[in-house]
């Protein structure tokens, strides 16, 4: 029995659900229940939210796991990751307000940033030669500028309408991320097995689709 862990409820369920099911793996789901047991195939799912995955897989309380590339690179463990899966695309941006001048990333330069993301920020703003400083909130990042908290944030980005209702503006893309596999770095060689198996009804569903 392997244990893959997948979002509980959000931007990655779905598409997670839906690539399990597509690689012929029946289970039954409820709203209520954290835990579920493949019906034909040696697979345990575990309900959990997005950003306690990678520290669950890095410890190997689960197998494996479904999460973006921005939770896994911030949480540290990027060589967790085993498979691109082409969902959940998403940039990670750092936008400022719609009326502030702005000609390249040096003028944030001992500028105020608030972001959920301080480690992949740090090291993109280090890259840059820039020195900023971070102020790290969990959520509703985007209305710091308009509250005076920040002059700029770094934020997931979609499509940028979130951005334009709080008055901000799109300047620098930070990181691109997509959903990933990702797997303990220490499985035992029955579990090695099924994850081969997985990865191969994987790439199969995703030679499909397109
Ligand atoms: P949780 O309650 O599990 O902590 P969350 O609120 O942190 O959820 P979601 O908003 O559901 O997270 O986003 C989960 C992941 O989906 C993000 O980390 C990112 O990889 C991806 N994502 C976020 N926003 C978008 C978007 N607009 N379009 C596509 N993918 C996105
Ligand atoms: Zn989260």
């Amino acid at each position: 029995m392997i244990r893959l862990a997948i979002q509980k409820s959000g931007r990655l369920s779905e598409d997670s659900l839906n690539l399990i099911r597509e690689c012929g793996i029946s289970f039954v789901s409820s709203t209520y229940k954290l835990k579920t047991e493949a019906t034909n195939f040696p697979l345990e799912i575990l309900f959990l939210r997005d950003d306690d995955i990678p520290g669950y897989v890095q410890d190997g309380v689960a197998d494996l796991g479904i999460v973006g590339q921005n939770v896994l690179v911030e949480a540290g463990f990027p060589d967790l990751e085993v498979e691109t899966l082409g969902f959940s695309k998403c940039r990670l941006s750092l936008a400022v307000l719609r009326n502030e001048a702005y000609s390249s990333v040096a003028d944030l330069q001992g500028k105020n940033i608030a972001t959920s993301y301080p480690q992949i920020l740090g090291r993109y703003l280090a890259g840059q030669g820039v020195q900023a400083h971070l102020h790290t909130i969990s959520g509703s990042v985007e209305i710091a500028p308009s509250i005076g908290l920040a002059e700029a944030i770094c934020d997931i980005v979609s499509s940028g309408s979130t951005l334009l209702g709080n008055g901000l503006r799109e300047v620098e893309t930070v990181f691109r991320s997509e959903a990933v596999l990702i797997a303990h770095q220490a499985l035992s060689a029955e579990k090695q097995d099924l994850l081969a198996q997985l990865r191969f009804r994987m790439q199969a569903v995703r030679r499909a689709r397109r």
